[in-house]
């Protein structure tokens, strides 16, 4: 192994060489730190806060992790913010997420603090325009960021980036930066590493220019991938909670026909093609959700006409779908068509997509005044639709999903009014216009409704397995719920055209269990795992190649453990006292109620091939590497020193 990272370091020098880069520059694993993570942000920044939000729900809504924010516009850092008397670290990842607009928001003594103490024993981590700042440059070992739109990346084989696949398709606005000391991980396929950077590390130090978080479903972009291995830069290693199920719900809204279907001519399944539908989920335990809008809006009366005179034996077939246990029914607003009729009944238009436009939106957001709908029309429209579905169905619905998603805070608070428990709309951690923020997992930041929003569409998903792996792969990593949206019926825009046949349904589901065996479940089902879920805590310390970890959960409840540490695996685990059967990345195991005790070891893993048959630099590990490793970085360095 050392003629190895001789042979590498001279081959290589510093840059290509990974372990040599953090062997030298990480702290003490010796020196024990808990698995708690701290974020900086600052409120006059609207990235930075939702920076913040998106690393608190991916880290503790998620994986249960503890994490502590910090508003740096309202407090100084000291020493005491990051670490114990006597000097151990109180964090073991440190999130630069205050400066990511490249303001420049931290005295010279806080800087100073960061600098001289803080790197090199704990990682930190930013993202985007920090490194327009020189002392972030100088910690992060790039510089100049800057915009582009970048289609697809290459990525380098690294511990961080093992979650990643090698080639990453991107295809959306990130900031691209040019390196300085640092090492290139991903990059913009179309520029080289050094001037087209979105992922730098720096001993133990990382750098991104994705910005997933800042968009719609933060969750499926690369980021969330990138982070799945992160944590593996903890020189002590880490601990997190997985969920150990692969949700799977499908969320089918617009049922069983709306206002719009109609002048569109858009196509629904027959009743007796809904039970062949529901046959068939039953057939791969399978399940769906379906939204109803119980009336249709006529355009010359402006009379609202029930779906039961129309569609009674759809209705009646999804009665059956209910009994079969496959069919949950939800509330998708009453008419979905503005409260205000005159933009619909005196539009002249014929055309389907004017028309549509006519009648946009039933709730929050009123197009026409660009003011909110009133309260009393909200009220009114999810009054008489709430009572129309328990009249039909037996029983109030718990879930509601906004037509078009668009509703806003007096939505909600009608909602909650109303005994609704459960909203679903479209995964974002910021407020769009009237629409507040729709965080998978979490309560609602203006309501007590849960939210369990969509990940995915499902209409048209090329039911390739290669094609779904790549588009779930970040869910599936990091475990997080997939929630399928489909509008169930043949439908198109000018230029594509959509179907929804039983067939196509069919080969999805057989590819989604071949390739995960899923938990289908029902939205609320889903929504109710998870405020389980959110119940559960844990507080972990690692250090000395162990890991010790205090799990409190109210209820008996099983979880995945995953742990770990570059260059490292698992050996053995046991949880009060019992050994538990692991595997090298994580185990499952029962909670029981109250607090238990898990303890985690950790060993050097073997040597494996790594990617393109070069060394893995993952594997290097190790007290007596690291020191070699140390002394030949140190002739590395003065042998560079001599040359200028
Ligand atoms: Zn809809």
């Amino acid at each position: 192994e050392l003629t190895l990272i001789l042979a590498l370091a001279i081959l290589g020098g510093v840059e290509e060489n990974l372990s040599i880069h953090l062997a030298s520059s990480m702290g003490d694993p010796q020196q024990s730190i808990p698995m708690r993570i701290l974020v900086l942000y600052d409120d006059h920044s609207r990235d930075s806060v939702i920076f913040k939000r998106y690393l608190t729900w991916l880290l503790n809504t998620m994986w249960r992790i503890p994490v502590d924010t910090i508003n740096t516009h309202d407090v100084k850092l000291s020493e005491e913010i990051f670490f114990e008397e006597n000097s151990k670290p109180r964090y073991a990842i440190v999130f630069l997420g205050n400066i990511i607009d490249g303001e420049y928001r931290l005295s010279e003594s806080e800087w100073n603090l960061i600098k001289n103490r803080l790197n090199g024993k704990v990682p930190l981590v930013t993202c985007l325009y920090a490194v327009q700042i020189e002392e972030a440059a100088e910690l992060f070992g790039c510089e100049a960021p800057k915009h582009k739109d970048v289609r697809t990346a290459h990525v380098k084989p690294d511990p961080i980036t093992e979650a990643v696949p090698r080639t990453l398709s991107v295809g959306r606005g990130a900031v691209i930066s040019e390196l300085k000391d640092g090492d290139a991980l991903i990059w913009d396929s179309q520029v080289e590493p050094r001037s087209g950077a979105l992922l730098v590390r720096k001993g133990i130090n990382v750098w991104f220019g994705f910005r997933d978080f800042l968009g719609g479903t933060p969750s499926n972009g690369p980021l969330t991938m990138v982070f799945c291995s992160l944590l593996k830069l903890i020189p002590q290693g880490f601990v997190r909670l997985k969920i150990p199920y692969t949700f799977i719900a499908l969320r089918i809204d617009d049922i069983p026909y709306t206002t719009e279907s109609w002048f569109h001519g858009w196509e629904y399944f027959s009743a007796d093609e809904w039970l062949e539908f529901f046959k068939t989920l039953k057939r791969h335990g399978a399940k769906c959700d379906l939204l109803i809008v119980p009336y249709n809006v006529s355009k010359k009366t402006g009379l609202f006409v029930p779906y039961n005179v129309t569609h009674g034996d759809v209705l009646e077939a999804i009665r059956e779908g209910i009994e079969m246990g496959v069919v949950e029914v939800g509330c998708h607003g009453a008419t979905h068509v503005n409260p205000n009729l005159k933009y619909f009944m005196e539009a002249e238009t014929r055309d389907p997509w004017e028309l549509t436009n006519t009648i946009r939106f039933e709730f929050g957001y009123d197009p026409h005044t660009g003011k909110r709908i009133p309260k009393e029309a909200q009220e009114l429209h999810l009054n008489l639709s709430t009572e129309t579905l328990e009249d039909w169905f037996g029983f109030r619905p718990k879930l509601f999903t906004p037509p078009w998603h668009v509703w806003d805070n007096v939505t909600e608070s009608i909602l909650e009014n109303l005994g609704y428990k459960f909203i679903s709309a479209d995964f974002r951690l910021y407020q769009a216009g009237v629409r507040p923020p729709s965080i998978m997992g979490e309560r609602s930041l203006v309501s007590s409704l849960f939210e369990v929003p969509m990940t995915h569409g499902w209409d048209g998903l090329d039911p390739n397995p290669e094609v779904i792996s790549a588009v779930l792969k970040p869910h599936i990593e990091a475990g997080i719920p997939i929630v399928f949206l489909s509008h169930g019926r043949n439908w198109s825009y000018p230029g594509w055209s959509i179907s929804f046949a039983i067939s196509e349904n069919e080969v999805r589901l057989k590819v989604l269990d071949d390739l995960y065996s899923p938990r289908y479940a029902k939205i609320t089902e889903i929504g109710r795992f998870l405020m389980n879920w959110s119940a559960i805590s844990f507080e972990a310390r690692m250090g000395g190649d162990e890991i010790s970890m205090n799990i409190t959960s109210p209820f008996n409840f099983k979880v995945r453990v995953e742990a770990g540490r570059a260059g490292y695996e698992i050996s053995e685990a046991t949880y009060n006292g019992h050994s538990l059967e692991v595997e090298k990345d994580g185990f499952t195991v029962e909670l029981a109620k109250g607090t238990g005790l898990l303890t985690i070891k950790l060993q050097k893993a073997e040597a494996v091939e790594g990617a393109e048959g070069r060394p893995s630099n993952l594997y290097l590990y190790g007290s007596a590497i690291a020191i070699a490793a140390a002394v030949l970085t140190v002739i590395v360095i003065l042998e560079r020193g001599r040359r200028k």
